[in-house]
């Protein structure tokens, strides 16, 4: 209680940013905080949502999810993978669109970066409608692996993200309105 109440306090809230109407939660200022940064890998490595060694590999989504995903990934003793926007990754990739809370998206992975069958646990730093998550789903599905379970920071409530993400288990350490 105490840990979260800590992480929460070191959220920044932007409203109107990246556009009108969007109350954006910024986690770099914990991302800062030597202190916040220790409780929230220690947080995310308690509450994954499955036993570690149902996990073979870590997906981030790009970019908040990487600060996260490659830290808890050696702290697993997993590997990493990214997951990014359309155009970043050098071919051949993987693709799939998406729409967001604040327009549409494309994600890719490159191909073979991830072994048909393995269990991926997707990390990212926020879910808000659930899309981007979604997505990340679909693309690793479409390489022959599974998605093992999701881990996020903040949750934010009202929007039903995680209604669409299948039957996988979902942890997230905070939520917000
Ligand atoms: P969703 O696809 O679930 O609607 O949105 C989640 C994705 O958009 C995540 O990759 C997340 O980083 C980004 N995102 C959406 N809203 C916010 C927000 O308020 N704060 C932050 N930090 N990221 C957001």
């Amino acid at each position: 209680k105490e840990n979260t109440d800590y992480l929460l306090s070191l959220f920044r809230t932007i409203p109107g940013f990246p556009k009108a109407g969007i109350k954006f939660r910024d986690y770099m200022p914990l991302l800062a905080d030597a202190k916040g940064l220790g409780i929230l890998l220690e947080a995310l490595n308690r509450a994954l949502p499955v036993p570690a060694d149902q996990i073979d590999a870590i997906a981030g989504l790009e970019a908040r999810g990487f600060l996260i995903g490659v830290p808890l990934a050696a702290r697993l003793g997993k590997g990493f993978v990214a997951v990014r926007k359309a155009g970043k990754l050098p071919p051949p990739v993987e693709h799939a669109d998406y729409s967001l809370e604040y327009g549409t998206a494309s994600l890719e992975i490159e191909e073979g970066i991830i072994r048909p069958g393995a269990r991926v646990l997707i990390v990212d730093d926020l879910i808000a409608t659930g899309g981007t998550a979604h997505a990340a789903k679909t693309l690793i599905e479409s390489v022959g692996a599974t998605v093992c379970g999701y881990s996020f920071i903040m949750r934010l409530d009202g929007l039903d993200g995680c209604d669409q993400l299948g039957d996988a288990p979902i942890s997230s350490l905070v939520s917000m309105p």
